[in-house]
């Protein structure tokens, strides 16, 4: 389309008002740029996703000084050490995965909800008067003939569209990605045969209740207790099947406690997950489209990666789409960002796929394995 009848003209359109897109839109607005953030949601995630944030993103948080990680850091709970039971018994415990980090003061998880990262972001958007704009799909992305311009249709809530141009285009809509297929851009990879559990709860229990993450090594199940902010606990348990209740889930939590009794006072958030290794096959469209976070790359949640990977690809990208806007840079500094990021994302890939088989295959061989690796950020 050579001329398209153009509603809106924007430096940035960020698909996608995730962790990422919210990051993505904070930083480059803060920076003076003009952004359109777009979600299909009514809102930021108010339950459950991912728990943690590790030492390399509370760093590049940290160096903002924009007061958000100030505000996050005393609302999250300090971890940074794995102990594993077997069959009831303390096997083994670690807490030296930190000290190869260099230049980060905190060296330790902060556990904290992936809904308070959300929220703070949202917020700061919203104090930029550069709020998200949220029931708003894209429906349709093309480029100028010259591909210096990107152009999405946008679909609003009330049947209205409009056709938004854009100097870049941050596609940060999730694993399933319109930007990317509509882009036709590859998701290599597979997803194994491993369905996991994921329960945020309340629980009055026997067991010692310390700020560390237990992995519970029986003959039944893999179960990991993740500690959290507040009263609340995360399990995940590694299911026989994708079709299983929460009740299911809850007697392999006991079984794997024993002879420890758990009851649950309340549950805040249950779901399930399968696992998936993927990554896009580009994350650099014409020096135009940049796909992060899960749109270019997810894989499992095992070394609590996701959330930290994705923001860290929005602090690679902003600075690097402020300067070529600027005129600063050529597009060598664009391609850098997926010169950059691919390495980290198959690290990522290939460190939680090893924990995750860890759990599955050699279970009592490789002690601590669920959440206890974190060498990939040194990557970062
Ligand atoms: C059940 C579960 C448990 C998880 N647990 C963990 C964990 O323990 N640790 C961890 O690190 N990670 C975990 N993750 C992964 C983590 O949640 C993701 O890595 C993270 O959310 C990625 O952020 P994102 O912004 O890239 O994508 P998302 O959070 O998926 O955000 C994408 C956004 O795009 C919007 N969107 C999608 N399509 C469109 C469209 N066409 N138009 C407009 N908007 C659109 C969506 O509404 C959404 O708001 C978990 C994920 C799941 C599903």
């Amino acid at each position: 389309m050579s001329s398209p009848a153009v509603s809106g003209t924007v430096d940035i359109l960020v698909v996608g008002a995730g962790p990422v897109g919210l990051l993505s839109s904070f930083l480059t607005t803060n920076l003076g740029l003009k952004v359109l953030a777009i979600d299909k949601s009514d809102g930021p995630l108010k339950l459950g996703r991912a728990d943690a944030m590790n030492a390399r993103t509370l760093q590049l948080l940290q160096t903002l000084q924009s007061g958000i990680f100030d505000e996050l850091y005393p609302q999250g709970l300090i971890c940074n050490t794995s102990s594993t039971f077997k069959d009831g018994q303390f096997a083994s415990r670690q807490s030296k995965w930190w000290e190869a980090l260099a230049g980060c003061e905190h060296r330790h998880f902060l556990m904290l909800g992936q809904p308070y990262v959300e929220d703070i972001l949202d917020r700061r958007l919203q104090e930029l008067e550069n709020p998200v704009q949220r029931h708003t799909t894209v429906t349709r992305i093309w480029t100028s003939s010259d591909d210096t311009a990107v152009f999405a249709t946008l679909l609003h809530n009330d049947g209205e569209e409009e056709i938004i141009q854009a100097k870049y285009l941050i596609g940060a809509d999730g694993s399933h990605s319109f930007v990317r297929k509509a882009l036709d851009i590859a998701f290599e990879g597979e997803g194994i045969d491993m369905t996991w559990a994921v329960i945020d709860c309340e629980t009055e229990t026997t067991f010692p209740n310390v700020p560390e993450i237990i992995n519970f090594q029986v003959e039944t199940s893999d179960v990991a207790r993740i500690p959290r902010e507040g009263k609340i606990n995360r399990y995940y348990v590694h299911m026989d099947s994708r079709d299983f209740t929460t009740e299911d889930a809850i007697a392999k939590i006991e079984r794997a406690l024993q002879p420890h009794p758990i009851k649950f006072t309340r549950i805040e958030w249950a779901s399930q997950f399968t696992v998936q290794e993927r990554i896009a096959k580009q994350f650099v469209w014409k020096n135009r489209v940049f796909l992060a976070g899960d749109a270019g790359h997810v894989h499992s949640v095992n070394g609590g990666q996701g959330l930290n990977t994705g923001l860290m690809d929005a602090f690679n990208l902003s600075w690097k789409i402020y300067l070529h806007a600027q005129g600063l840079a050529n597009d060598m500094i664009l391609q850098s960002y997926e010169q950059e990021r691919r390495p980290v994302a198959q690290t990522v890939i290939e460190t939680a796929g090893k924990l995750v088989r860890a759990t599955k295959y050699a279970r009592g061989l490789a002690p601590g394995t669920f959440f206890a690796d974190s060498s990939t950020e040194c990557r970062d």
